[in-house]
């Protein structure tokens, strides 16, 4: 069912990769991904970027796009979901959402949704495949029969298995309402997928099974803890800054957790709203690495306005919103090594969202309408 579809765009790409048709946005504002450029020209092909000029010289048969009042921002990635079907990567792709992040899936689907990773109209796709998790461990309660780490299956083995699978990244559950892997299995899990140079993200959901697994190097958390009496010091802070370790807050889904709690009238098991956008704070004054992930679709949460309603709570923990859009761009492709993603640059990509208005300064604006590009191709 796929192969057509690949196989047309191939023939697409054969068609029009001798294209040198320049496109020349003008007097636009430039988030590189690092620095804003304001009221430059930004000339493209869809062989890649020619170059970001504060005036352009004269471009034969050039197209001309008035850019004023404008944004052009780099890919934006999704550092948590849970991607069901390949609509889900096409939703994110036309809002300007390049690459997602799937946090646990199974082999056999995240292979399947691998297989778009080549069309344009879809965001890349980028998975753990199964997070390593014991027998009743989180992830097995979804009636999904997925391999566990047991008697039979090493850590290292597990490791291997998911390499052989095709896995981007080695996801690692420490979940603490249900069964735990036990130190020296994470502690295994972690050096091997380090071994064979992949990243490794865990979930948690209270601050001390946070500390736990990045005392034994992990390089980023899948959450930001949630759990009541979860309250960082100046120690597990510290700790975080050492080990140069990432936290993916997703707010969006641990605020509906509290929501939720909050109106089912049960004793407070978690945090409240506001200790959670201070822990958020702490880290960001800390200076520890953020990335911007949703966790959709719990909560029926969608792949695509939800991603610029987490860059607002992102805001409201404090961030400037310089770092706001490198949470959702820059900082992801450095962590996970997205050799595929870049920030804006001469000879880069032609991959890039053109935003009504200025997010670098009012991050809301992120919600205004806007035009992704892929390839130097308009994405419709
Ligand atoms: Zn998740």
């Amino acid at each position: 069912m796929i192969y057509p579809l690949r196989i047309l765009i191939i023939l697409g790409c054969l068609a029009s990769c001798s294209n040198r048709q320049f496109t020349i946005i003008k007097n636009v504002n430039v988030f590189d991904g690092e620095n804003v450029l304001e009221n430059v020209d930004f000339v493209f092909t869809q062989n890649g970027i020619e170059g970001i000029f504060k005036e352009s010289e004269n471009y034969i048969n050039a197209i001309i796009i008035d850019g004023k009042g404008k944004t052009i921002l780099p890919p934006l990635i999704n550092a948590h979901v849970h991607v069901r079907n390949a609509e889900n990567l096409k939703e994110a792709q036309k809002e300007g959402i390049f690459g997602m992040l799937d946090m646990f899936n199974t082999d056999k689907r995240a292979n399947e949704l691998r297989l778009y990773n080549d069309s344009l109209s879809y965001a890349k796709f980028y998975s753990s495949n199964v997070g390593a998790t014991p027998p009743g461990g989180h992830g097995t309660q979804y009636g999904v029969n997925i391999p566990t780490i047991d008697d039979v299956i090493s850590s290292t083995q597990f490791v291997q298995d998911r390499i052989d699978q095709n896995a981007d990244f080695i996801k690692i559950i420490n979940e603490i309402s249900m069964n735990r892997l036990n130190t020296l299995q994470v502690k295994e899990l972690i050096d091997e997928a380090h071994y064979q140079s992949k990243i490794t993200v865990a979930h948690i959901s209270d601050l001390q099974s946070g500390i736990e697994v990045l005392n034994q190097n992990v390089d980023g958390l899948a959450h930001i803890w949630y759990r009541r009496n979860s309250i960082s010091n100046e120690n597990d802070l510290n700790l975080i800054q050492e080990k140069e370790a990432f936290v993916i807050p997703t707010l969006s889904v641990i605020l509906k957790v509290i929501k939720n709690e909050n109106q089912s009238g049960l004793n407070q098991e978690f945090l409240s709203a506001e200790e959670l956008k201070n822990e958020v704070r702490k880290l960001n004054n800390k200076g520890i690495c953020l990335l911007a992930g949703t966790d959709s679709p719990n909560f029926g949460m969608n792949y695509s306005l939800q991603f610029f309603e987490e860059l607002l709570l992102l805001k409201e923990c404090g961030l400037s919103e310089i770092e706001v859009l490198k949470s959702a761009t820059t900082n992801i492709y450095k962590k996970f090594k997205l050799e595929y993603f870049n920030k804006l640059e001469l000879k880069g990509k032609s991959n890039f969202l053109l935003v009504d208005g200025k997010p670098y300064l009012r991050i809301k604006d992120i919600m205004n309408k806007k035009r992704v590009w892929k390839n130097g191709i308009e994405i419709g």
